[in-house]
């Protein structure tokens, strides 16, 4: 599908905003502009819906979630940044892969399977971008991904 990115993006995160039952602030810093890409939507509408499920899973009431989106010449790059818990630097490049979660009592009381990022990772790689987060315990993670952009400023192929 060819979509404006921008757009898609902050329906996403509108339909959270209303459906949350958290007190969780949410920032966006979005352009004004749009982003035309040619992706599937509904696997990357799968991507950002993990994404923001586990940063309000991970976060306690009265943090806030910050919505970013970066366009370089060649990518799109996508923050979503929580205020919760954090990942201990030794778990971090664990989280992408299939049926893992950082420590089995938080995981058993926060319910889910651990194969939301290694879906994601999947999706995000079969769309040529790449996948990652950064964190620090107790303050909390940012989970960044990139998409190719392949328009140019008129919405042509190159
Ligand atoms: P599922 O997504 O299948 O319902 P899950 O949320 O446990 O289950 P993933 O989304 O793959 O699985 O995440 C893997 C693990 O990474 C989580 O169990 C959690 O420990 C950790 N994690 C992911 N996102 C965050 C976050 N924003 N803050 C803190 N920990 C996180
Ligand atoms: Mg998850």
């Amino acid at each position: 599908d060819f979509v404006d990115f921008v757009k898609m993006f902050d329906r996403i995160i509108n339909r959270f905003e209303m459906s949350k039952s958290k007190n969780v602030e949410f920032i966006r810093e979005l352009p004004h502009t749009p982003i035309y890409l040619e992706i599937d939507t509904d696997k990357i509408t799968q991507v950002i819906d993990n994404i923001i499920s586990n940063a309000l899973k991970y976060s306690p009431d009265g943090g806030s979630i910050h919505f970013k989106l970066n366009l370089s010449e060649d990518e799109v790059v996508v923050e979503i940044k929580d205020t919760g818990m954090g990942i201990p630097p030794k778990n971090l490049d664990h989280i992408f892969d299939r049926f893992y979660r950082v420590d089995k009592a938080r995981a058993r009381s926060m319910g889910g399977t651990g194969l939301g990022l290694a879906i994601s990772k999947e999706m995000i790689n079969a769309h040529g971008g790449r996948i990652w987060a950064e964190s620090v315990e107790g303050k909390g993670t940012s989970v960044f991904f990139t998409l190719p952009n392949n328009a140019d400023e008129d919405g042509e192929w190159e």
